[in-house]
């Protein structure tokens, strides 16, 4: 019983390695991504070809997400969340990497014995986390007391936000001369992060998931295992919900559900009306008290039969439709961000 990824292993390991050696030629060294869901790979198994990949670094979202990592990937392991007083416990681990971003904390941590790993991230158009550049001479000050090992920037989405990222490194280089000259850059392509590595003579990191790990996704296949079939006449009943057949049909009962992060949704940031309308076809439209699932059975998008329970859902496939047998699979659009998958297939 399983929501399944199939994975073309050689066509995905082939793209992904294909980035990471793009960026090097270009002189952007790849750090990976693996945090929260793994983007459905789940995180161990992103530490495991990250490894594969022979990088040196790689992320992790926080330092729960740590061991997890740790256990499969050798090298050296950036938390991305911002370190905070409360996490001594991690000072002693001296193969991570502190992302740093408020200068009670650097401070905190320049006076503990270990002289913890750190990169200093300064504050940029998103306000998330950072120091702000007005703070950095006194950055400076604090740094013989610390492993410096660069500076984040932590920039938006879209645009080519290179020049924001050149522009910030620049003060940090101008207010930090004696710092080494690495910048740890987010959400630019490849090529946008090489033009910041040439304008600030730095050595660039590119940290980066989506665009590594879910670049090409026409080698992944999410499958979901048809369990049951049922037929149903106008009148009848069926679901927790005893919702009353409109007609005579099959209800399909396939694994996938609530757990698995099937037909949740995520705030949407579609900003036109169109953008919005676009997102409920996708995956919320309630008509007529139905919605329509994820699910695709005998070529087409299929409507929920009920809301999806915790491990599978069930599905309305009206009379003329080709019923599947048991143990086929049916397709499933997925968000890849938000989808725990029983198991992965290396096809
Ligand atoms: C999650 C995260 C990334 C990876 O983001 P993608 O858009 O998936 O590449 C990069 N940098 C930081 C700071 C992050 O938190």
């Amino acid at each position: 019983m399983s929501l399944t990824l199939h994975i073309d292993a050689d066509q995905w390991r082939g793209r992904v390695r294909r980035y990471v050696q793009d960026a090097t030629a270009a002189g952007v060294t790849v750090v990976p991504v693996a945090k929260g869901n793994g983007y459905g790979f789940g995180n161990a198994v992103l530490a495991a070809e990250a490894a594969r990949l022979g990088v040196t670094t790689l992320a992790v979202g926080t330092y729960d997400e740590v061991a997890a990592a740790t256990g499969e990937f050798g090298g050296d392991v950036l938390v991305l969340t911002p370190w905070r007083p409360w996490l001594t416990a991690a000072l002693g681990d001296d193969r991570l990497v502190h992302t740093v971003s408020r200068l009670e904390d650097l401070r905190q941590l320049a006076a503990a014995p270990a002289r913890p790993r750190v990169v200093v991230e300064v504050l940029t158009s998103i306000r998330r986390h950072g120091i702000d550049p007005g703070d950095l001479a006194d950055v400076a000050k604090l740094l013989d007391d610390v492993r410096f090992e660069g500076f984040a920037l932590h920039l938006p989405l879209g645009d080519d936000h290179a020049a924001e990222a050149t522009t910030l490194a620049r003060r940090a280089f101008e207010a930090v001369p004696a710092a080494a000259r690495t910048i740890w850059v987010s959400h630019l392509t490849a090529a946008q992060a090489a033009t910041v590595g040439q304008a600030t003579s730095a050595e660039v990191r590119l940290r980066v998931a989506t665009a590594l790990w879910l670049g090409d996704r026409s080698g992944l296949t999410p499958k979901a295992t048809v369990l049951d079939l049922h037929r149903v006449r106008r009148g009848e009943t069926y679901g927790y919900r005893q919702r009353r057949a409109r007609r005579d049909g099959t209800v399909v009962v396939v694994a996938g559900g609530t757990a698995h992060g099937i037909a949740l949704q995520a705030p949407t940031a579609a900003g036109t009306l169109r953008q919005r309308a676009s997102a409920l076809a996708r995956g919320g439209l309630e008509a007529g008290g139905r919605a329509l699932s994820p699910f695709r059975v005998a070529g087409k998008q299929r409507w929920f039969a009920e809301p999806p329970h915790m491990q599978c859902s069930m599905i309305w496939l009206p009379d003329g439709v080709e019923p599947p047998s048991v143990g086929d699979e049916a397709g499933v659009e997925v968000r890849y961000t938000t989808t725990t998958f029983d198991a992965l297939a290396w096809d």
